[in-house]
């Protein structure tokens, strides 16, 4: 086994390899860019090197300098994670004439099967099913067009050297077909320097259903059964799962041959994917061989118990399998969602953001999270928006799905748009709790995964509610409650009169009224009564009973907007005339100090800084979670007295701050 590996890559999948790393003993090196100095996989790693600036090409693709620093760094081999360099020939070479073992599969496979033209020319060879289409060299359009009216519309034209779901367009009219030829030949030559396309047969409602293959340098190979990413947004897979439903054995074992055939008609070593498109009848056709770990393998580690990765580095360090085929086994389901900064209602448009809040499900032996970021990490506009992926099993597909639910539910993030909530009610749809999948099956379900926009429930705006409370209380206990009085509101320690809290959802004014009961609130909103314990001071969670139901939720609030997050559903809520920005900031003698005691977990500007009212100066993190110290006027934030790290007491001087008188004109 090696004794110290590099890995070229970042995010979720760099952390994932550290882990396997670490347990076997193998020193990890990060590598990182300018964006990433402070990432995640830099901070797990047992060293870390430095290889450029932010954009991917001027880092993470810059094979050269990336074995430079396994080279000085004396590491053994280089795991590429998937993305990146990870499907490059030359890089795969390029390690080897190094003496670095490059952790895939020769470069020849790499190669052979890195045009998904060639690919199919191979496997047509070898006897493996494909779809109806073309795949051939010649490439005038006047000869492609009647290659597309012999198959028949509608046609699906592919970029050759795509990828992740790019470059790819439906054609279903002999008239459309130049125009979406030339686009598709655009983007293949702008996004993967190589215009070349085929042809295929569109198929209607199909599956996605790829076999896990596994190839030593002695011979042996096996299949590690089969994942269903038939669940699809952009052709990019969102849900994946395995077993695949209805899959039986004896299909399981055709398609598990046909995988390997491919596998061995291009000597492959390692792990590796190949990916059929399936129709409703269960005939299946080659599509593609992803030469690399694949995204979403940790859900055939859930069902088969293996660690993906630690046999890649077996493989690679010249071990045999770790098992043969008859000693593989099956056991239960498994699901993964794929958590994104993106926003589903804009066309899942991915963001950029700082997750200010992060809260996720408790981890066991069958709920999973690798993740790249954690609470306080900017998801940064130069590399892929996953923010992690969350894995369960059940001993059914049915409690993995129960399972899944639960998760979601919990999984919690604020400061950056995501498909959280989307994931939940992907799992709640008819066709997903059925398992009748199919790639179609996001735009089948579109009224039910996005719904018209509607007013928070009550639930939820008690639970608002009672976060106010709880903030008031804390700010009173800390003697802060000047800060409440200043804002004018009518509000008394200890009233036993009722307080008025009114609230904004999607332009309709809800109002609460509060009453403090022996040990904590009783709310009323129009007929409904809500009765709630004094939520606790230490985290976010609030508990409230209405008709006899007991409900859990979390609340985030941030000056003037109350994140609630209940029965999996995530309800933004504006609060009228707030507390005068409680949270933010105490200004005093040209000081600005810490309003509770807290934990500095970022400086966002330098020192001697010029900055406006209102920018953001550092990150505490109180009760936890984050709170942003803002300017309070134009000024100069002269020196920080507080580096990362370190624990503050309340009322302590963060920063030393000349303020500046507003300049009004220009
Ligand atoms: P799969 O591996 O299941 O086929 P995708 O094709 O969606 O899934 O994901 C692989 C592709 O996604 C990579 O080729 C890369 O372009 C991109 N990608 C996703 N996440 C990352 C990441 N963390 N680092 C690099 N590339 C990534
Ligand atoms: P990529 O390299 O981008 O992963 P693939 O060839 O693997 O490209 O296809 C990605 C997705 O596009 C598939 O998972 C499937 O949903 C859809 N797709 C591909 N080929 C076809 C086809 N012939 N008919 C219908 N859908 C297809
Ligand atoms: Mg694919």
């Amino acid at each position: 086994m090696f004794s110290k590996i590099l890995i070229a890559n970042r995010g979720e999948i760099a952390c994932r390899i550290e882990r396997t790393a670490h347990r076997l003993g193998v020193r990890s090196v990060a590598v990182y860019s300018d964006a990433d100095a402070n990432a995640l996989h830099v901070r797990l790693a047992d060293e870390a090197v430095h290889i450029g600036p932010s954009a991917a090409r001027d880092s993470y693709l810059r094979g050269s300098v990336i074995i430079e620093a396994a080279v000085r760094a004396g590491a053994d081999a280089i795991h590429p994670g998937y993305g990146f360099l990870s499907e490059n020939d030359q890089f795969a070479q390029q390690c080897a004439q190094a003496g670095v073992v490059f952790i895939g599969p020769p470069a020849a496979a790499i190669r052979a099967m890195g045009s998904k033209s060639a690919a199919k020319a191979l496997m047509q060879q070898t006897g493996v099913p494909l779809v109806p289409g073309y795949h051939g060299e010649e490439q005038s359009p006047a000869l492609l067009q009647q290659h597309a009216d012999r198959i028949g519309y509608p046609v699906l034209i592919k970029a050759s050297a795509g990828g992740g779901g790019k470059g790819m367009r439906r054609v279903d009219r002999c008239a459309d077909f130049p125009a979406a030829l030339a686009s598709c030949q655009r983007e293949a030559a702008a996004g993967f320097g190589d215009a070349r396309v085929l042809i295929e047969k569109y198929l209607l409602r199909p599956r996605h259903i790829e076999i896990q293959v596994f190839a030593d340098t002695q011979g042996n190979g096996v299949y590690l059964f089969e994942r269903d990413c038939s669940v699809q947004r952009r052709h990019q897979k969102v849900i994946e799962e395995a077993p695949a439903p209805g899959m039986d054995p004896q299909r399981r074992a055709q398609m598990g041959t046909a995988a390997l055939a491919a596998a061995k008609a291009v000597g492959y070593v390692g792990a590796g994917t190949v990916e059929f498109i399936v129709e409703p009848g269960g005939n299946f056709y080659f599509m593609e061989m992803n030469t690399r770990l694949q995204v979403e393998h940790p859900v055939t580690e859930m069902i088969t118990g293996q660690d993906l990765v630690e046999w890649q580095l077996r493989v690679a360090a010249g071990e045999a399998l770790p098992l043969r085929q008859e000693q593989l086994t099956l056991q239960g389901s498994a699901i993964e969602a794929r958590v994104y900064a993106e926003d589903p209602d804009r066309g899942f448009l991915p963001a950029t953001g700082r997750v200010h809040y992060l809260r996720t499900p408790a981890l066991s032996d069958f709920v999973r999270i690798d993740a790249g970021v954690a609470q306080g990490d900017v998801i940064s506009p130069y590399y892929d928006p996953m923010i992690a992926k969350l894995i369960v099993w059940g001993e059914t597909r049915a409690a993995a799905r129960a399972r899944m639910v639960q998760a979601l539910g919990e999984f919690q993030i604020l400061g950056v748009a995501n498909n959280v909530q989307f994931l939940s009610r992907l799992m709640a749809t008819r066709a997903f709790v059925g398992a009748d999948l199919d790639t179609t099956l996001i735009e089948r379900e579109h009224a039910q995964l996005f719904p018209a926009q509607s007013i928070a429930p009550d639930s939820a705006i008690a639970a608002a509610a009672l976060g106010v409370l709880r903030l008031q209380r804390l700010l009173a206990g800390r003697g802060l409650g000047a800060a409440v009085w200043r804002s004018g509101q009518a509000w008394r320690l200890n009233a036993q009169s009722d307080q008025r809290l009114r609230f904004q959802s999607k332009d309709v004014e809800k109002i609460v009224f509060a009453r403090d009961v022996a040990g904590g609130y009783e709310l009323r909103l129009g007929e409904t009564v809500v009765l709630a314990p004094l939520p606790s001071r230490a985290d976010t969670g609030v508990r409230l009973t209405i008709d006899g139901q007991v409900l859990k939720a979390d609340v985030v609030i941030q000056g003037e907007r109350c994140d609630v997050f209940i029965h999996g559903e995530h309800h933004v809520i504006e609060r009228i005339d707030p507390l005068a920005h409680v949270g933010e900031l105490a200004v005093a003698e040209g000081g600005i100090r810490a309003l509770m005691p807290g934990r500095v977990v970022a400086l966002l500007v330098q020192p001697g800084a010029r900055v406006v009212k209102g920018e953001p100066l550092l990150i505490l993190e109180a009760m936890k979670m984050e709170h942003t110290t803002c300017a309070p006027t134009d000024g100069v934030c002269e020196a920080f007295n507080v580096a990362v790290g370190d624990q503050v007491s309340e009322g302590s001087e963060l920063v030393q701050f000349i303020s500046e008188p507003t300049k009004t004109g220009c």
